[in-house]
């Protein structure tokens, strides 16, 4: 009856990667590599992850009438995503300039661009998109007033699934729409603010972000796994052990996972162990989009 297993609103980036001995100071100019040039985005990571597993998946999301939108749609279309819900124009497409150092520290410096065009009016003129599917899920390198039209454009029977990064505190109406919340340490941190004895446990931080509303709650721990937890009770969720060489949108990867397997029908802990193992191999491989693997591919792992 749904048209669309996942439906994915955020952002969708060009990636413009700099490999530098050092990175420059004020009023200084340094030599680095060649410019390499990826999709990337969350938004457009879930999507891609999603379709790659084989979930039918549709992208809203906004990009600018420019070269880096066009490789954009390029690689949505290559994935398999449906893109007639992407927008363009506005603004130019949202850039991540990348330096990398060869120690592998990352400085990034972020251009929303298009992404921060994306409006609760075109939320609003989505409402087919939002009727045909399953699951929606989001992130906040969209408006925040954005993803709070998403969650009162929601059709009755479609599940949220929200990842609050980059975080910030999040209003109550999203927070009671979110089945689940998805957080690392650092997103569960921002989300709780300065609530009183968060403490160092996981399972602590799940249960008073529970306590703020969300229907359930999921912590990712890299490689140490993740942690759900709903009012039945708080699971463990055991990781994957692989060599990592590039967790790069290992947590996209998770999240789109996840968001497919519960519109499946799963229960959260067995989504979970499923999402786990797809970013499993998503860090065995460099780059984000292009690590991402088919459902042979996990079932492989
Ligand atoms: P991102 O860096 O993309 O923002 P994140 O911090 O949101 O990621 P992580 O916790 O790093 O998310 O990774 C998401 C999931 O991917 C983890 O819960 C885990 O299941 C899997 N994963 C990540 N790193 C590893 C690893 N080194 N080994 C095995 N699995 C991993």
């Amino acid at each position: 009856m749904y048209d669309y297993d996942l439906l994915v609103v955020g952002s969708a980036n060009a990636d413009l990667v700099i490999g530098v001995e050092r990175r420059p100071g004020a009023g200084e100019t340094v030599l680095g590599s060649d410019l390499a040039v990826h999709p990337g985005g969350k938004g457009a990571n879930q999507a891609v992850a999603a379709a790659r597993l084989g979930a039918r998946t549709a992208l809203l999301a906004r990009v600018g009438d420019d070269g880096h939108g066009r490789l954009l749609l390029e690689s949505q279309r290559a994935a398999g995503v449906d893109t007639a819900g992407v927008l363009v124009g506005g603004a130019p497409t949202g850039v991540a300039l990348i330096t990398v150092d060869p120690s592998g520290d990352n400085s990034i410096v972020v251009s929303p661009g298009a992404n921060g065009r994306l409006t609760p009016a075109d939320v609003r003129a989505a409402g087919d998109l939002f009727r045909a599917s399953r699951v929606v899920s989001t992130q906040l390198e969209i408006p925040l007033e954005t993803v709070l039209e998403v969650a009162r454009n929601l059709a009755p029977g479609t599940r949220l699934v929200l990842n609050p990064s980059p975080p910030q505190p999040l209003p109550a109406e999203v927070l009671a729409a979110c089945d689940p919340l998805i957080v690392n340490e650092h997103e569960a941190k921002v989300i709780l603010g300065d609530t009183a004895g968060a403490g160092d446990r996981p399972e602590d931080w799940a249960r008073l972000l529970l306590e703020k509303g969300p229907r359930s709650v999921v912590v990712t721990l890299g490689g140490e796994g993740a942690l759900v937890a709903s009012p039945e009770g708080v699971a463990r969720v055991p990781s994957v052990k692989v060599r990592a060489v590039d967790t790069t949108g290992a947590g996209d990867a998770f999240t789109a996972a996840l968001a497919w397997r519960l519109g499946a029908g799963e229960p959260l802990a067995e989504a979970a162990a499923y999402a786990a193992r797809v970013g499993a191999v998503a860090v065995t491989r460099e780059g984000a989009q292009v690590s991402y693997p088919t459902a042979a591919e996990v079932a492989a792992l």
